[in-house]
């Protein structure tokens, strides 16, 4: 699998922009940024969108990805997955033809470029060759967390907002997790602000990993607050025996051996 980092922070700056990874240029894992990282031929491929949860800062790409599709030529279209909750709350807030038009009746209600899908932890979706997991992680709000599977057998695992867990890291029982996205968004100081908020700090990371049931071969650190990455990045170099990577907007990172 080829990941790109559309969009890494946990707040936007300039050169930084909110949560968005592009797996094989068709799978996008949260939509903080699309059309500002991805011009109009690579926004075209994206198929599926999954969105770990409602926040603004993991969807606001959506609304100017579906305003450049109606304008194209009649496609496919894009699905945005995540369980009904979250759903749910993107329906009635957002494409309410208030906030933003309703596409998934746009250009017309029999070929709109937006569709919503649900998943449910119980069940793993297959599409284009991918098997794809969720599991609910802890939050403010209704959020889930993907792994995501080749046709190889490599997999990647993308928490979103969380703060310590645990169905997540159980779903990783049995599978080749090759890379792990993983939030930290709070220095160690701030560890009651992370907890009352849902988020981990690096110390928190370190506890979380013992949960798991294998390190992952990657730990790509994601969603640090612009105003304390620095520190983050310390704190997280400290941590011995397991090498992890602040992620920025723009990588791109090889994941297993498939395509
Ligand atoms: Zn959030
Ligand atoms: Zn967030």
């Amino acid at each position: 699998m080829n990941l790109k980092i559309l969009g890494s922070s946990g707040s936007v700056a300039p050169g930084q922009n909110t949560a968005a990874f592009l797996i094989d240029d068709v799978l996008l894992l949260d939509a903080g940024t699309i059309s500002l990282s991805l011009d109009r031929d690579a926004q075209f491929k994206i198929s599926h969108i999954f969105l770990t949860h409602a926040h603004l800062d993991h969807i606001k790409g959506i609304p100017f990805l579906m305003d450049n599709l109606a304008m194209s030529r009649p496609r496919t279209p894009v699905k945005v997955i995540s369980g009904k909750e979250v759903i749910r709350e993107i329906r009635r807030h957002i494409f309410n033809n208030r906030i933003w038009p309703d596409f998934t009746r746009i250009p017309s209600p029999e070929h709109p470029v937006l569709q919503f899908e649900e998943i449910t932890p119980r069940k793993p979706l297959v599409i284009r060759g991918y098997r794809v997991y969720a599991a609910r992680v802890n939050h403010i709000v209704p959020a889930y967390g993907y792994l995501v599977e080749d046709q190889t057998g490599a997999a990647v695992v993308y928490t979103g907002d969380s703060g310590p867990t645990e169905d997540i890291w159980k779903r990783m029982t049995g599978h080749r997790v090759k890379a792990l996205i993983v939030e930290v968004s709070f220095s160690n100081s701030q560890s009651r602000l992370a907890r009352l908020s849902g988020h981990l700090t690096p110390a928190l990371l370190r506890k979380e990993i013992e949960k798991m049931p294998a390190v992952p071969e990657k730990i790509l650190i994601c969603h640090p607050k612009p105003a304390y990455r620095r520190t983050i990045e310390k704190e997280l170099a400290a941590i011995e025996g397991i090498p992890m990577e602040i992620l920025e907007d723009g990588m791109k990172i090889r994941i297993g051996e498939g395509n």
